[in-house]
């Protein structure tokens, strides 16, 4: 579990303050992939790096479980080892202790450009005290893992994008840490290679029971590897909670916005500026939403025989979000107004979120 209790950042540069983290508060639970989003410049980076310390809080609280917390008062940080009854002053000796149980990845890789996939590996494991053959031994337990084997001794230019992230996961998991920090590490990546990146963590999820803290602007990751979302937007998180509840019922703004451009439904605002006669006067646009518990109901056709109303398909999209299925439509309802209303009155009673796009 990593606990982050109201985390203040505020950078001063000499003509402006940016308050980079307003009182943000997250949990974390051992063995979850908890996503991040927002646009660049929201927070997100300053608040992973919080978590392993690269960068300090001016106020609030870093707990990870089985080691202990780390808290900033009045601008000075103090450690409590977990079971511990006294907090001392945070030196270094914590900070390394608590690293070897954090690794971290980065979208632009950070590796050593002159040094094998080997030696990019073993770096890490040269400063813990153990021999030669241990290193080596760990090294390839680590290739195995990442299934790169077969490119031990290539050096980093002779690798793909996809190929560079996996060497930089096996150096992140060299000490065994129990949780992976991974900064926009899909973010350089083509789909092929950002899709097998995000296979992957997954994998390491599952079989470590590695705890997974990822920071992206994009949905789809989320969508395809996270337990739990934060949204942040100017230094705060929004949002927060089940991947499935977030997508399939976003609250704020920035939320819907998000998730209108991962499922494709938002492709509709590009139809409608092409084609600027589509909704005539007598006519409603709506996308609907339909969630678990309707999503195999006859709605439409239930809808268009109840209110004597045509309902024209223009876009759909069904997904599967952490096993559960998530339906989108954008429909063209032509009838009366009373019926189009009503209509959309019944399709809410029955718990499709609606969303009026355009009235005619
Ligand atoms: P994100 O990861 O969401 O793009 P960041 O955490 O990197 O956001 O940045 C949040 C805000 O803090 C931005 O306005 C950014 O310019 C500012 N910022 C980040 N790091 C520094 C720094 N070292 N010095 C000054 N401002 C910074």
């Amino acid at each position: 579990m990593i606990e982050l209790k109201n985390l203040s950042k505020t950078y001063v540069s000499p003509d402006e303050e940016i308050n980079a983290l307003q009182d943000v508060s997250i949990r974390v639970e051992s063995g979850q992939v908890y996503g991040i989003v927002g646009y660049s410049g929201a927070g997100k980076s300053t608040l992973v790096r919080c978590i392993n310390y690269l960068e300090k809080p001016d106020a609030g609280s870093i707990t990870i479980d089985g080691i202990g917390s780390i808290t900033v008062k009045n601008g000075v940080s103090f450690y409590r080892a977990e079971g511990s009854e006294t907090e001392v002053k945070l030196t270094e000796r914590h900070l390394k202790a608590l690293r070897k149980n954090l690794g971290m990845i980065f979208q632009h890789f950070n590796l050593l450009d002159r040094s094998t996939v080997y030696d990019n590996i073993a770096y890490p494991l040269k400063y813990t005290g153990r021999d030669r053959e241990s290193i080596r031994k760990r090294v390839l337990e680590l290739l195995e893992l990442v299934d790169l084997t077969d490119k031990v001794n290539a050096y980093p230019s002779e690798l793909s994008g996809g190929q560079k992230q996996r060497v930089a996961i096996a150096r992140a998991l060299a000490s065994n840490p129990r949780i992976l920090l991974s900064d926009e590490a899909t973010s350089a990546l083509d789909p092929d290679a950002t899709e097998s990146i995000l296979k992957l963590l997954k994998d390491l999820n599952r079989k470590l029971n590695l705890t997974i803290v990822l920071i992206t602007h994009e949905m789809a990751v989320v969508k395809s590897i996270c337990d739990r979302v934060a949204v942040m937007e100017n230094g705060r998180v929004v949002e927060e909670g089940n991947v499935y509840d977030v997508f399939s019922n976003p609250q704020q703004a920035i939320t819907r916005k998000f998730v209108g451009t991962s499922s494709g439904l938002g492709k509709i605002n590009e139809l409608i500026k092409q084609d600027l006669d589509m909704v005539s006067s007598d006519d409603t646009l709506i996308k609907c939403v339909f969630a678990e518990q309707n999503v195999d109901e006859p709605l439409v056709s239930d809808v268009s025989r109840r209110f004597d109303v045509n309902m024209n398909i223009y876009l759909g999209s069904v997904e599967i979000l952490q096993g559960k299925a998530l339906g989108g439509l954008v429909l063209k309802v032509e009838g009366e107004p009373e019926n189009r209303q009503a209509a959309i009155d019944y399709l809410r009673q029955h718990k499709v979120r609606v969303e009026v796009i355009e009235h005619g």
